[in-house]
């Protein structure tokens, strides 16, 4: 197998005694018995037992005494059958143990920073001392998956006729919402490049030059906030078709997904996915990417409430409300309605369903029987409701159906729920802006039909934009692209930009959707989300070998750090002092 070793720690079984081996690894413990010294010898594969007897191997024996945690050694001898009292049935390598006839220390290690078995290490001093982590079983588990998942997805890809393309890291933006990073450049001072949010504009650039299937496991750099299921980089399975239909992308995915599940040995979600519109999905879940593993959907009053006693239900332009499987307290209610006023209700109507069926609220003298009756729940649950702006109202009610459905174990974790939301709204509404925004980005397609609306109507308008959701995370988004210069610059237009400014922007893509663009569309997949919830991790750090941590920092190497002066003055870039 090397020079240093004929097989893994984890894999001499009852059937190799009497072979001469060697083996490496790291010296995970050492006991001293009355003589004999035993050492658990561990790589990434397991751990195997050596046992050095001063009486037979005098001078392992004497190295042996000087072994301390996570020394590095290399060990010589024969595999022997354990005494019947020593057998470990926990241990795969349990019937067996290596005696051992040479033994030398190939590295020593100081005393460490934390233990390695240590299940309750602090997330920053794991990533301080990262190297430490990687070798714990968590971390080995988790990369070694996401390179499984990795390979098998490039490999269906290839199947599938998808070509591995490269495109440039330095690009000049790509607007996908997110702030750029951005890099100064010596031989032109004062001008930057931006790191690619994704590799949007050149895998379209792929579709017009003739590649008609392309994909990238492509890394993308965003400045933006990081979160569970953010860093600043990361990767996507990148893919882009010409001439498709919608499906014809969204089964490409459904076969990413499903080649990662066989890869896994997991039994692939059923296909095809659910597929659901965008109105549909946030009038149940008030929701874009909804936990489909728990019902609790939002149901509509607003038509049940409009001759309401209840004056704030009769002049909300939208009454909603879901049924919660249990009876809450009166400090339970407070609770929710803390949470309800932080999603921007002004307040939490409800009432109370107690064992009996016994209806509590004070606002059930304001409801008549009508309205009970559309209402009536179960004995020992909850009605609440939120009465305001209908996105409002859709926003409150998925944010206490999603805490709810976490905190009450509603979720079934038995399940696996993937969704495609599809038509996405083109346009939002940006509020401090006081202008419309792309709501996937600008080059996305118009839903056939609605390009009239992009200047009468621009928040009706539908786009062909379709969101991939697995159990509550969005894994990624894509689009059928606008290929018509003509409806690409309408788009612009509509977005606030002048001529001038879209040419300066995007006169290459205008240019080029004017000299034989195909139809065409794709997809990103995040991978690391989708590794992170296929390793049953909560948070991408855990599938992240070495992540930035939730301040923007690695705390590894210490990075960012601040510039020599000469390197500025070579860029020629001044930095003012940080007023925050
Ligand atoms: N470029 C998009 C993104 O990164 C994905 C796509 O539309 O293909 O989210």
């Amino acid at each position: 197998m090397s020079h240093y070793r004929d097989v893994y720690c984890g894999s001499p079984r009852a059937q190799d005694v009497g072979k001469r081996l060697q083996l490496a690894g790291w010296a995970a413990k050492r006991r001293d018995h009355g003589g004999l010294i035993f050492i658990d010898l561990r790589d990434h594969t397991g751990i195997v037992q050596l046992v050095v007897n001063p009486e037979n191997a005098a001078d392992a024996a004497r190295v042996a005494h000087e072994v301390r945690s996570e020394f590095v050694l290399h060990a010589e001898g024969e595999i022997v059958p354990r005494a019947p009292e020593n057998v470990n049935p926990g241990l795969p390598t349990g019937k067996v143990e290596l005696r051992v006839e040479r033994l030398s220390i190939l590295s020593r290690s100081e005393p460490l920073p934390f233990q390695l078995d240590d299940e309750g290490v602090d997330e920053p001093l794991r990533l301080r001392y990262r190297w430490l982590d990687l070798r714990r079983e968590r971390m080995q588990r988790n990369l070694r998956l996401s390179a499984t998942v990795v390979s098998a997805i490039r490999r269906r890809m290839e199947e599938l006729g998808f070509v591995d393309l490269w495109t440039p890291g330095l690009i000049r933006t790509s607007p996908e919402g997110a702030r750029d990073f951005v890099v100064p450049v010596r031989l032109q001072p004062g001008r930057f490049f931006a790191l690619a949010q994704s590799p949007q504009l050149f895998k379209q650039l792929f579709m017009i030059g003739g590649f008609d299937r392309y994909y990238q496991i492509a890394t993308c750099w965003r400045d933006e906030d990081l979160r569970a299921d953010r860093q600043f980089e990361f990767r996507q399975l990148d893919i882009e078709l010409a001439f498709p239909e919608r499906d014809d992308v969204l089964e490409v995915l459904e076969e990413a997904v499903t080649a990662s599940f066989e890869a896994l040995g997991r039994e692939p979600p059923s296909r095809p996915f659910p597929r659901r519109s965008w109105h549909d999905v946030m009038a149940r879940y008030g929701s874009d990417k909804p936990d489909l593993r728990f019902d609790m959907e939002i149901q509509d009053a607003t038509e049940a409430t409009r001759d309401s006693q209840f004056g704030v239900f009769a002049s909300a332009p939208a009454v909603r409300f879901v049924t919660v499987p249990q009876a809450f307290s009166r400090g339970e209610l407070d609770r929710l309605e803390r949470d309800a006023r932080q999603l921007g209700a002004k307040g939490l109507a409800y009432l109370v369903y107690d064992e009996e069926g016994e209806v509590r609220s004070p606002i059930v003298k304001f409801l008549s029987e009508t309205e009970l009756e559309q209402f009536r729940a179960d004995p020992g649950s909850t009605v609440l409701f939120a009465a305001d702006e209908p996105a409002l109202v859709g926003r409150v009610l998925g944010g206490l159906r999603s805490q709810l459905g976490r905190e009450l174990g509603l979720v079934d974790e038995s399940r696996d729920e993937f969704l495609w939301v599809l038509d996405f709204p083109l346009f939002e509404w940006n509020e401090d802006e006081r202008r419309w925004t792309f709501s996937h980005h600008p080059f996305t397609g118009v839903k056939p039909g609605d390009e009239d609306k992009i200047e009468s109507d621009p928040g009706s308008a539908l786009s062909l934009a379709y969101d991939l959701v697995w159990n509550g995370w969005e894994l990624g988004s894509g689009s059928i692209r606008i290929h018509d210069q003509e409806l690409q610059a309408r788009i612009f237009r509509a977005l606030g930009m002048s001529e001038d400014e879209a040419r300066a922007k995007f006169g290459f893509l205008l240019e080029a959707l004017r000299m034989g663009a195909p139809p065409h569309g794709g997809f990103a997949l995040g991978l690391e989300r989708f590794i992170a919830l296929l390793a049953g991790e909560q948070n991408i750090r855990e599938v992240v070998a070495f992540p930035k941590t939730a301040s923007g920092s690695e705390p590894l190497s210490g990075a960012p750090t601040p510039i020599a002066p000469e390197i500025l003055r070579e860029l020629g870039i001044q930095v003012l002092p940080d007023e925050r």
